[in-house]
Parts: structure tokens; sequence; C-alpha cells
């Protein structure tokens, strides 16, 4: 499904997901990931479903949704994977302008060193760029990037993208305990993104199940700590560490809708039972689509969560 939503946003309100990248194909395969590991690194761009087919998935969720009294407030490329690596993105974005919503890209930036990229990205109103850290052992471990990357040319990249850009540019650093969280490698971090100049700089920590089990977020005092440094570099930190609420779209096809969602979502247990009620649904739907295998129950922290099963 390429299409999903619109979702409660931290960021973006509703927002409508594109999911332009079939799972879970990225040049990370960050430790922190809610997708789980990376199934295929890659680094080489390509065409995956077509700009056509992609506009024409959206257009009808955005049909679907205002039917329903949904308000869309963001198309946004959060895929199941690295939305840069369709080469389709900047035609993608061009085709979806006369719906009249802003468009938003959630990308970690490893790819920005392309001009091409540099370029599709600019067509987007809102972007936000991944830095989880600038010290090259730190970056390996958090982000574990496609061998053939280069961190200070990914740091390049995203300084002269950031110099040029006319929409609204925000970064979002996510804080692992006991791998980035030290102060003098966040002071690192801070510095190199205040030279980027975005408009909010997000702080970010795991509140999803984590692709590795010994994941864990810093603590309170270390949250407190990061968001003090950060904010001596730039006019506003914001943490990331709320839950959006349980407020999820229902466009009418349950089954459809909840497997869109938690395939880039995960669903916290309270929420998947208020989208039910409002769906006129009963949790028969979850232990179905359990049995079928295409959705499944974990728990991280104590919380139950419904995720998409990856194949
Ligand atoms: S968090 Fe984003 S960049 Fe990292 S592995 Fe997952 S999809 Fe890729």
């Amino acid at each position: 499904m390429i299409a999903f939503g619109p979702v409660p946003s931290r960021r973006l309100g509703r927002s409508l997901g594109v999911n332009n990248i079939p799972p879970k194909i990225c040049t990370y395969s960050c430790v922190y990931c809610q997708l789980g590991r990376t199934i295929k690194m890659q680094v080489e761009r390509q065409s995956f479903y077509g700009p056509e087919q992609v506009a024409r998935e959206v257009r009808e969720k955005v049909a679907q949704a205002r039917a329903a009294g949904e308000t869309i407030d963001y198309l946004t490329f959060v895929p199941d994977g690295e939305p840069t690596l369709d080469l389709d993105l900047g035609s993608e974005i061009a085709l979806l302008r006369p719906l009249g919503v802003k468009i938003a890209v959630i990308t970690n930036g490893s790819l920005v060193w392309h001009s091409d990229v540099r370029d599709a990205l600019a067509q987007a109103d809102w972007v936000s760029l991944k830095v989880d850290a600038v010290r090259d052992e730190v970056w390996r471990k958090v982000d574990r990037p496609h061998g053939s990357l280069k961190l200070d040319a990914i740091m390049d990249g995203l300084l002269e993208f950031a110099g040029n850009y006319g929409g609204e540019l925000v970064t979002e650093t996510m804080l692992v305990a006991g791998v980035n969280d030290e102060d003098a490698l966040l002071s690192q971090v801070a510095d190199f993104v205040s030279q980027l100049r975005p408009a909010v700089v997000y702080l970010s920590v795991p509140t999803r199940p984590p692709a590795e089990e010994w994941v864990r977020p810093p603590d309170e005092g270390t949250i407190v700590r990061a968001h003090q440094i950060f904010s001596r570099r730039a006019a506003r930190v914001e943490y990331l560490i709320g839950y959006e609420g349980n407020e999820f779209a229902f466009t009418g096809h349950v089954e459809e809708d909840l497997l869109s969602i938690t395939a880039v979502h995960p669903m916290r247990e309270e929420a998947v039972s208020e989208f039910l009620a409002r769906a006129g649904a009963d949790w028969s739907v979850i232990h179905e689509l359990i049995a079928q295998g295409q959705l499944v129950e974990t728990e991280y922290d104590g919380r139950k969560f419904y995720v998409r099963k990856l194949r």
C-alpha cells in the first residue's frame, strides 16, 4: 500500500503518508529502527513503483479521506525505507502538487551528496534530515550505514542543501542510551546541526519497538541535558518523545487501514481499541490479521504494540 492514513503526526498535524519504497530497503540499518533490521541495504537510486502509480494511489487515498471528512495537513513521504532511494521522488512531488496539500519528506539525508537528491528534496515544503552522529565510529554504531557511504560527504551535502533550501527544514536526532548520548558527542552534533539553521531541532528517543532489543532511551536526566546542549546553539529545540495520541484515521476499510498504518507506524493497544470502536469493528479483526500472519503483536516497555509483519 503506497498511501496510508491520515495519521496524527507529532510535527505535521494530520499527515497522509506516502510509502514510495518497498519494505524495507534503506541505506541505513539503524539500531533503533521501528521497522526492524533492513532487509535490503542499497545506495543505488532506482525507480520502484513509478511516479504515475504513486500519484494515482495518493490521489485515491486523499479522495477517500476527504469523503470521510478527514483533514489532511501534509502529504508526507515517510516510507518503509529511505525515500530518496526512489529515482522518481521529484516527479512524484510534482504530480502531487495539484492536490493543493503541502508536501513533506522525512529522510535520513545519506544520499544528499547527490545533486539530483538535493534537487528532488528542494521541491518539498518541509524536509526533515536525520543527524544522529557526526563522529564516524558513533555514526556506524547507531545508523549502521551501507559500507560505501562516507560521513564527510554526507555532512557536506547536508550543508549544501540547507544553504539553498527555501522550505522549512528541521533536523531529527535520535538519542540512544550508551551510544550517542554523552555530553561531548551531543555537543558535536549540536554544533553541526546549528550550521544547518533548522527551523526546529527535534530530539527523539526510541518509543516504539526497536530493531535491536538492547536499544534503550536515555534516562530523563540525559534527555534534559541534551535539550540544554542543543538549546545553546539552536533557537528552537523540541522533544519528540510523546505518543501521537489515538486519533488514527478511518477511511472505510478496516483491515486495509490497519495494515497500512502499522506498516510504518506501530499502534499501541489502546490506539487500536479506539480505532476499532470508531470503525464499528472489534478485536476479531486483529486476531484474524495475526492468524493470517499479516500483523504481529509485540511488547516494548511493558506495553503491547501491533505492527505490520515484514516479509
Ligand atoms: S530509521 Fe529510517 S534510516 Fe534508519 S534504518 Fe529505519 S528506515 Fe532506514
